[in-house]
């Protein structure tokens, strides 16, 4: 077992560790102050393949694996703190992943080019005013009429959906059948007629709109289904176990990014005659961090490199596995991040409550990642309970017919 990158995924890295602090940091107030990400800092991303990486080349992408993914997620979430960067990066990455995995021939090259090249937003559209965790509760309804399936209904929280009707784009958006138990998933492009997007006002992550977006009868042609029709509830599981490593990598950056912040402030800061540093109560803490960030950071490489070995290769076969270690990484690294940055907020005392520092624009964008975005902490805990009791330990009925 080799645990070192290859020379090229260190090439790779250091390229994008140069982007994070050369582009996303100097830029990161202007995205959390302006809301959104100035066209300097996607021009660049576009220059470097960032937009949908693991997308195939035919398709406008770079073919990149799970790992080299999951690399770059980790000096996104690094670089700009407010994390509206690695959310617009790692949606794109898993949902575009996903897409090119399930989708049909003529969407896929409709869709997916301009999304690689930074022209358009890609997004994924689960959650409903009625609630985000219990998916197979959900209540927008789609039915087929003729070749084209039509959409009812309503989500919330969706991110990159002013992005996407500004822009092009739109969003795979999971449905559930009107006649039948079983659950459509489809591509419906942001501004399709009969939608309707109002934007909410979120704490942190500004640099990326959230929404809710209305459906009234919206028509999308049959070619925009992923997977079979009625059988598109596993295909966006699988969107998740995608997505929810690279959020995890993002936060493994965010927390690397704090402790190294720490770390240059408690060196230098003289109290009681001497650097905070030296005190075993500042110290300790710092050890308890770094050892975490290593532990965290391990397990999101394994469930990259799971992804890259069985998921990316068609071979479902470790899918329990899967499940577990990628619930795991999304239950611990977002919570590592907020620790570590507000462990780190308290070291700074009264500056790290101060804009300048920065700090709470990191506290306010991990935030995201343990309310939501790609899955609630207890609803990671449920799946690892699931796993690890059996289902009939879960608390609810599975979806028929996904
Ligand atoms: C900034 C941001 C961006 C987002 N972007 C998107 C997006 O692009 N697309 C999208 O579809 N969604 C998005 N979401 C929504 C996100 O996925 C949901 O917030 C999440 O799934 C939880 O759903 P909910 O907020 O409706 O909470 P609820 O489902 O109402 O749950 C409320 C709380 O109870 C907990 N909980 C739920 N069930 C149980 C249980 N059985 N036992 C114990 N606790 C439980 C949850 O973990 C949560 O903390 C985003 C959210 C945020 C904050």
């Amino acid at each position: 077992m080799d645990f070192r990158l290859s020379p090229e995924e260190e090439a790779f890295q250091s390229t994008l560790r140069r982007f994070g602090d050369e582009v996303l940091r100097k830029n990161e107030q202007e995205i959390d102050d302006t809301g959104t990400i100035p066209a300097k800092v996607l021009d660049e991303m576009a220059r470097l393949g960032l937009f949908a990486m693991p997308v195939p080349e035919e398709y406008g992408g770079m073919g990149a694996t799970a790992i080299q993914t999951e690399i770059a997620a980790e000096e996104i979430g690094r670089g700009d703190f407010s994390m509206a960067t690695a959310v617009y990066f790692l949606l794109e990455a898993g949902w575009g992943w996903i897409l090119a995995k399930h989708g049909t021939e003529e969407t896929k090259k409709e869709v997916l080019p301009p999304v690689c090249a930074g022209k358009h937003f890609l997004g994924i559209a689960t959650t409903e005013p009625g609630g985000g965790s219990d998916l197979a509760n959900m209540r927008t309804r789609s039915w087929r009429v003729g070749k084209e399936i039509v959409v009812d209904g309503e989500k919330t929280f969706l991110s990159g959906v002013m992005e996407a009707r500004e822009r092009g784009g739109g969003h795979v958006t999971l449905t559930r059948q009107k006649d039948g138990n079983g659950f459509n998933f489809l591509y419906v492009p942001a501004n399709a007629k009969g939608t309707t997007a109002h934007k909410l006002v979120n704490m942190g992550r500004m640099g990326i709109s959230t929404c809710m977006l209305h459906y009234d009868e919206v028509r999308a042609p049959e070619r925009y289904l992923l997977g079979k029709e009625g059988k598109g509830f596993g295909v966006a599981m699988q969107g998740f176990q995608v997505a929810r490593t690279f959020v995890a990598a993002a936060c493994v950056g965010a927390a690397e990014r704090a402790i190294e912040t720490g770390m240059a402030y408690i060196k230098e800061r003289q109290v009681f005659g001497q650097p905070l540093g030296k005190f075993e109560g500042i110290q300790f803490e710092l050890a308890d961090l770094w050892a975490q960030s290593e532990a965290v950071k391990w397990q999101v490489r394994r469930a990259a490199w799971l992804l890259d070995t069985y998921t990316f290769k068609g071979d479902s076969t470790h899918r329990s596995e899967i499940d577990r270690v990628v619930a795991s990484v999304k239950l611990t690294a977002p919570q590592l991040a907020f620790d570590a940055v507000k462990k780190v907020m308290m070291w700074f005392g009264a500056s790290g409550y101060t804009k300048e520092v920065g700090l709470e624009r990191g506290l306010r964008g991990v935030m995201s990642y343990m309310v939501g975005a790609e899955g609630g902490l207890n609803v990671m805990r449920m799946i690892l309970g699931r796993e690890l009791l059996g289902k009939e330990f879960l608390p609810y009925a599975p979806p028929a017919g996904g």
